[in-house]
């Protein structure tokens, strides 16, 4: 890519996607187009001297006018959020189907070169994750597929959408399967939040207000790896630019319990928290981790952002957020 091609990101207004498109201009793209659904005044990040457009990517006519005169089109746009929300909400998850496949049909009619889509390690199958001590999950083992329900199928269903796009019709697509990403400017609170925002909010609350318990979904003995957002990024940028055709992990294989997550975030904190165990609450499966021999095989990298530095970084955010909140409440009342 040459850096005067129109790059577009879609869920420019995300998590992700915000950090995409501030990598991109710090990279020296000249040209990008910032796609999402949300008004502007809801994205994460926004950046002036883009393109940013308010549309709805899962119409067709909507991924033409986003996709016109592109070279590269990134889509991190999807309806989604923590286990709290995907176990609530399949059929909104399934419904980003759309978004994907019109993104790729605009893509294509179009003549974009290169697509990425940002896939999960929600395409795993259950059985391979019953056990808090796991196995790291390798590519291969997102078959015979037996996902997430939802939101697993539909990332699944579009990775194949991709595939085929790619052998028909010649377009470049790249697929990485995110693992758990976390760091500053996303979602903390309001029921889409994922596990290191949730514990970072909850910290922050109980520290600001000085009652030091703070609930925990099941027991906290249920394993993940957790990637910072500067891993992520960098991943993608290198699987976007290879040539590698297959679907590969981005993730950290830093495992944790949830239980040694929060006494990451209680350290940097400077506090100790009583913890409730709510059982009943979304938990996912039992144990998760990233294998990392593709994408070292096939990118000469992996993620190496540790996760005290990473939730450092996260906490600090997070604290702030929940504070300016606090005192605009304090002012209003
Ligand atoms: P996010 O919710 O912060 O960002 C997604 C963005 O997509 C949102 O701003 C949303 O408004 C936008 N969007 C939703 N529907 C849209 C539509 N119809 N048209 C246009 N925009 C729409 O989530 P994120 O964490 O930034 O995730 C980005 C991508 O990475 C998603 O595809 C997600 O499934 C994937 N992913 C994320 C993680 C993670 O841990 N964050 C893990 C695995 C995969």
């Amino acid at each position: 890519m040459h850096t005067e091609d129109l790059v577009v990101v879609g869920g420019a207004g995300g998590f992700i996607g915000g950090h995409l498109v501030g990598e991109l201009l710090r990279r020296g793209a000249g040209n990008v187009r910032a796609v999402d659904v949300k008004p502007l005044s809801e994205w994460y990040q926004s950046f002036e001297e883009t393109d940013r457009r308010q549309l709805d990517l899962r119409d067709l006519a909507a991924c033409r006018e986003a996709v016109e005169g592109a070279g590269l089109v990134y889509n991190l746009a999807a309806d989604m959020g923590g286990m709290g929300f995907i176990e609530n909400h399949k059929a909104l998850c399934m419904l980003s189907v759309l978004i994907n496949t019109h993104l790729l049909m605009a893509s294509r009619d179009a003549g974009v070169e290169r697509f990425f889509f940002a896939s999960s390690a929600c395409v795993y199958a259950d059985y391979k994750q019953t056990s808090a001590e796991v196995t790291a999950l390798k590519e291969e083992d997102a078959y015979p597929a037996m996902p997430e329900d939802g939101y697993g199928w539909e990332k699944l269903f579009s990775e194949r959408m991709c595939r085929h796009f790619q052998e028909d019709f010649g377009i470049a697509a790249r697929v990485g399967r995110y693992h758990n990403v976390y760091g500053p400017h996303g979602t903390y609170d309001g029921g889409r939040e994922k596990a290191p925002a949730a514990i970072c909010r909850k910290i922050a609350e109980a520290k600001l207000s000085g009652l030091h318990e703070i609930e925990i979904w099941g027991d906290g003995e249920q394993t993940r790896s957790f990637m910072f957002i500067d891993d992520c990024l960098e991943g993608t940028r290198r699987l976007t630019e290879s040539e590698v055709a297959e679907p590969l992990n981005i993730g950290s294989n830093e495992l944790v319990t949830i239980n040694e997550l929060v006494s990451i975030v209680e350290g940097i904190a400077g506090i100790s928290v009583k913890r409730r165990y709510d059982l009943g609450a979304p938990q996912g499966v039992r144990g998760r981790n990233s294998d990392n021999t593709l994408i070292q095989e096939r990118l000469g990298w992996q993620p190496a952002i540790g996760l005290e530095q990473g939730l450092e970084q996260t906490y600090r955010w997070v604290y702030d957020q929940v504070a300016h909140r606090q005192s605009s409440a304090a002012l209003v009342g």
